[in-house]
């Protein structure tokens, strides 16, 4: 007998493994609190994978395959990989263990030490799931810098994705980022957000009985994440009918009072398998095949995230171990207090936070350019904006989550991912968005109580790393203009910005 583990973000159900049906094996899925407990979970995560899990779990059955599925509350379940199947491999006679390969570190030392504690053969496929094994990116940099650009060109061309019949570009350019980023002013009417509104309030009662800690509104009662293939599909065709034609223009809008835009929402179901990278990508290339009205633009921006962004992002995190420790700007602050309640008055990232915490999302530019920018800003130190961004989100896997936060967010990785630090002041935010028409701050005054905190931030970061920063080609504008300001509004603007940094959780 052999016991198959599936993972709780391993809900793929076109892997090889299913396509026979065989007496000889039982697969095993774990509702387990380690998993649930290694980091504060938002209770949308929690809620979402077990209820995704026991629809795979069910589908599995339904097709004929033995499964063994731990619930969270189980009596027997003893809550670690290594206990459960421990007492399983003897309950089935198991002379074998199987699993797919894991996508994080974590994981992955589990695995190995699994072999060890259970003495029985482990076998690890393939997770089926990536366009590129684990250490392909490292394999095509080698030490050459890693910009993500030359991968994802690499990657059209070797996947022949949005190629015309030469084999070039179609329309001439890789890129179309600059028809793109428009703030939105309500040109188009927002699409409504599929809504899947699933009653998980039982199994949200199993999950506090077992006493798992979480952050966030559960929202069990009307869940609205989708839970199996089918309903990850259905998310994907409303995407691609209603908002992929104006994702690309609206990428990088900050709009008040709206949490999702024309993004697509796929990231949860994606990261968990439940749909292929290959089939988003291909879906998004056919509609636009099929359709000429819909903009490349925004086809090719929406393609080149998960094509390009993504896999890059997983090639990194497999070929940087050291990721999760570094801190190349040695920044060592807490991070304030409305990270946990989103109880400021600066607008924008009221909303961002409060958004994440009712709804365990927030789009890409607010992740970047709005909590991360302020944690940035502040110096706040990177094992916490790490450990905050792999909780909150639906979609937080610390293979994606590790390289977005400290890479590309923090430049604690001394700038491996990014040519610069992604900071802004408070102009950046009122170009892309209104939410400073609704903030208790004035984002033209950058003195002052009324002054924007991003303001007079900005300007301090750029002073206090000037010795690490300024000689960046891309940074010599700002740095000119820093030097180009008197001592006295110099010393203002560091003096405000101080205040700021002392007093940050009364912002
Ligand atoms: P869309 O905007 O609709 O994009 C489509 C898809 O492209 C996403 O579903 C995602 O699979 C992929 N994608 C887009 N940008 C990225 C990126 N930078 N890296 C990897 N994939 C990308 N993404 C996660 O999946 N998990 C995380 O834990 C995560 N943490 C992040 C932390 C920070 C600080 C930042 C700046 C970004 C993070 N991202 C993360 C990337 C990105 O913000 C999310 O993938 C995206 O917001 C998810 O929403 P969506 O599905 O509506 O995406």
């Amino acid at each position: 007998m052999q016991l198959r583990l599936i993972l709780g973000d391993q809900l793929n159900a076109g892997h090889s493994w299913y396509r026979e049906r065989r007496d000889d094996v039982v697969y095993v899925l774990m509702e387990i609190r380690s998993e649930a407990g290694y980091v504060r979970h938002h209770a949308q995560k929690v809620l979402a994978l077990f209820a995704a899990m026991r629809r795979f779990a069910a589908a599995l059955q339904a097709a004929g395959h033995r499964v063994h599925y731990l619930r969270i509350g189980d009596a027997g379940n003893r809550h670690e990989f290594a206990a459960n199947l421990g007492w399983l491999a003897a309950h089935y006679a198991a002379d074998s263990l199987a699993c797919q390969l894991a996508d994080e570190r974590r994981v992955d030392a589990l695995l190995a030490a699994l072999l060890q504690q259970l003495g029985l053969p482990l076998s690890v496929v393939d997770s089926e799931h990536f366009y590129t094994a684990r250490d392909e990116v490292a394999a095509l940099f080698g030490s050459k810098g890693w910009r993500m650009e030359t991968f994802y060109r690499h990657m059209r061309q070797r996947h022949r994705v949005l190629l015309d019949a030469a084999g070039k570009p179609e329309g001439g350019q890789w890129n179309y980022d600059a028809a793109n980023r428009e703030p939105y002013r309500g040109e188009v009417a927002l699409a409504p957000w599929p809504f899947a509104g699933h009653d998980l309030r039982a199994l949200w009662q199993e999950i506090v009985d077992a006493g798992v800690q979480t952050l966030g509104e559960p929202q069990a009662d009307a869940l609205r994440w989708p839970l199996t293939r089918r309903e990850a599909r259905a998310w994907l065709a409303d995407f691609i009918r209603q908002r992929l034609r104006h994702f690309g223009r609206y990428q990088d809008a900050l709009v008040h009072g709206e949490a999702w835009l024309f993004h697509s929402g796929l990231s949860f179901a994606l990261n968990t398998k439940m749909l292929s990278p290959q089939e988003v990508v291909h879906a998004a290339e056919a509609a636009w095949r099929s359709d000429p009205t819909l903009p490349l633009a925004s086809v090719e921006g929406f393609i080149r995230q998960i094509l390009g962004w993504r896999e890059y992002v997983r090639g990194v995190y497999w070929a940087r171990p050291d990721f999760g420790s570094v801190n190349a700007l040695q920044h060592s602050r807490p991070l304030p207090r409305w990270f946990w309640d989103g109880d400021t008055g600066m607008a924008c990232v009221a909303q961002a936070v409060r958004g994440s915490l009712q709804h365990a999302y927030a789009h890409h530019i607010q992740r970047l350019m709005v909590t991360g920018n302020i944690a940035l800003l502040l110096g706040c130190h990177p094992d916490e904006v790490d450990a905050w961004y792999l909780g909150i989100y639906i979609d937080a896997f610390e293979w994606v989550e590790q390289p977005n936060t400290r890479g590309m967010s923090q430049w604690a990785d001394g700038g491996f991912m990014a040519s610069k630090p992604y900071v802004s002041g408070g102009a950046y935010l009122a170009r892309m968005g209104d939410h400073c028409t609704h903030c208790r701050y004035t984002v033209k005054q950058k003195t002052g109580p009324q002054a924007c905190p991003f303001n007079s931030l900005y300007w301090h970061f750029l002073a206090r790393h000037e010795a690490t920063l300024a000689a960046n080609p891309r940074l010599a504008m700002p740095y000119a203009s820093w030097r180009k300001m008197d001592a006295a509004t110099r010393q203002a603007l560091l003096a405000q910005a101080d205040a700021c940094i002392r007093n940050a959780d009364t912002l």
